[in-house]
């Protein structure tokens, strides 16, 4: 199956496994396998001395290695460092991300042959800070990363693929309300879109980027430890190890009450055991309020979106989550309309990146695309302001959330000073008017401003989110043409010389001349 270095690959860095996928000559994306001859990888990363295992493996360490093992680490993108230190040191997110996109690059190179550039998806409600950082981590995997794309987005246009929209006949189709719902093991989004023959268009978006499948599994596990204390007085969550051990059985025997309506779990721990017999209807009690919270949003985006349920078309499911039958149950009765589940919900996502991979070569090609993408923005964009009247700072929104994308604001800034050499502008993501409440993208410092400028002289100041939700900033002095140099400051950001450096440790490959996600 050696392909040329053209192909097109997507991929799916999902919070507990991650997914690839490319187009095959015909168009049609396929899912690859990894070396271990399986669609899905565990995003887990075991960190040895002296080798790093990634997927399968790691997960099988997760009784015995668990202070080198990171999983989840896509739940701490964005932040400077993963919450744990493994065997001792501390890594950033984008690196772990890194591993696992490495070794998704190692595997399937063998079956497409080298190949660089991929499209990498990230959850719709990812703010701007972890888009940049999904990025970098498949900068630090050895890739070129052409784009990221939503998604929820994702799985609509690999929905459109498969139910034709995009052939040559499918461009008259008729327009169709799409509500995406998306629990995967550690985020969910919820989108509607709008599916205008061969164009996709989001209306409003949503979500958490703390809950997920993980959630539930941990309200098992919470439920076999306290009984665990109960019995012996003893708690084994306290040992890393038998937590790793526990998780695991947690996380089948949730497979099994997706399968059946009960499943047993038991726990060694000090020479004791507890055995506990779970039915589905107790474990729906324990998770009860995980499912109204994605209820409680899935009602609040359709409300953004200007719809009732009536106009939906489609209740598409994507996530390994939606197996669940009490989502499916939860859906169907908010809704009054049966959840399709025609779509394979692991593979969906990565299905649609490859498409919009495919369509962005098509496009660097010069030839007509086969679909338009159009986006929204999932936080407001903001700058920290002094309040006149309460003399506070508070967050100034300038491009409100649900904003279809791109979407440009501008806003003037004033000298204090004669002779000004410079100006900082501290930009924030969220709806909070307290900007410490906000995600902190970082400070935007305009140095080398002309010599002379007199006192309050006008600085305008253009904030873009492009199509992906990456930001970028233009700064001029007002009424002349000269854009002015500048640099946002990222508080959680790898610097270029950093992100070269993890390169050329994970993926053994040298630097790019353009790294992508950087600012512009
Ligand atoms: P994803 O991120 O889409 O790969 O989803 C992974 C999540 O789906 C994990 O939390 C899995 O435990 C969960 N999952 C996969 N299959 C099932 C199932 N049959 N029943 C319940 N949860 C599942």
């Amino acid at each position: 199956m050696k392909q040329s270095s053209q192909c097109a690959v997507g991929i799916d860095l999902g919070t507990t496994f991650s997914v690839a996928a490319y187009l095959d000559s015909t168009g049609r994306p396929l899912t690859l396998i990894n070396a271990e001859g399986d669609t899905l990888t565990p995003s887990v990363v075991l960190l040895e001395d002296y080798e790093v295992v990634v997927g399968k493996e790691a997960v099988k360490a997760m009784g015995s290695e668990m202070e080198r093992i990171a999983d989840c680490s896509k739940r701490d993108v964005g932040q400077r460092m993963f919450h744990k230190a493994l065997g001792g040191r501390q890594y950033p997110p984008e690196a772990l991300g890194g591993w696992i996109l490495n070794k998704l690059r190692m595997d399937t190179q063998k079956q497409l042959g080298a190949y660089h550039k991929v499209v990498i998806t990230v959850p719709a409600y990812f703010d701007e800070v972890r888009r940049k950082a999904t990025q970098d981590a498949g900068y630090i995997a050895g890739f070129e990363v052409l784009d990221i794309i939503n998604e929820p987005t994702a799985a609509a246009v690999a929905f459109g693929y498969h139910q034709g929209f995009l052939s040559e006949t499918g461009a008259g189709a008729q327009r169709r309300n799409v509500l995406v719902y998306d629990l995967g093991g550690g985020t969910f989004d919820v989108t509607v879109m709008q599916i205008d023959g061969r164009e996709f268009v989001a209306l409003a978006t949503d979500g958490d980027v703390r809950l997920g499948g993980r959630d539930w599994d941990q309200r098992l596990l919470d439920c076999v430890a306290e009984e665990f204390v109960r019995k012996y007085g003893l708690d084994p969550r306290e040992d890393p190890n038998v937590e790793g051990r526990l998780w695991r059985e947690c996380e089948e025997a949730k497979r099994t009450l997706s399968a059946r309506q009960r499943a047993t779990l038991s726990c060694e721990y000090r020479g004791q055991t507890v055995r506990l017999e779970i039915t589905r209807e107790k474990f729906e009690e324990l998770t009860l309020d995980l499912l109204e919270r994605t209820a409680f949003t899935t009602r609040q985006t359709l409300q953004a979106a200007g719809l009732e349920w009536s106009d939906i078309d489609r209740i598409l499911l994507v996530g390994g989550s939606t197996r669940m039958p009490s989502v499916v149950r939860m859906l169907r009765d908010l809704s009054g309309k049966e959840p399709d589940q025609s779509v394979s919900p692991d593979e969906v996502v990565a299905h649609g990146a490859a498409l919009h991979a495919g369509l962005l070569l098509t496009r660097h090609a010069g030839r007509a695309p086969r679909f338009q993408i159009r986006n929204v923005n999932s936080h407001s964009l903001g700058v920290v302001a002094n309040d006149p009247q309460t003399k506070e700072l508070r967050n100034a929104i300038l491009i409100p959330r649900n904003t279809q994308l791109p979407a440009e604001a501008k806003r003037i800034f004033r000298t204090r000073k004669a002779g000004q050499k410079s100006i900082l502008v501290r930009i924030v993501e969220g709806e909070s008017a307290a900007p410490a409440d906000c995600s902190q993208i970082g400070r935007c410092s305009v140095r080398d401003l002309p010599p002379g400028l007199p006192a309050r002289t006008p600085i305008e100041v253009r904030f873009r989110y492009r199509e992906n939700g990456r930001l970028s900033i233009r700064v001029k002095v007002t009424g002349t043409n000269a854009v002015l140099e500048h640099e946002i400051m990222r508080e959680n950001s790898l610097t270029r010389d950093q992100l070269n450096s993890w390169r050329k440790y994970i993926s053994g490959l040298p630097p790019l001349a353009q790294i992508v996600s950087e600012d512009a």
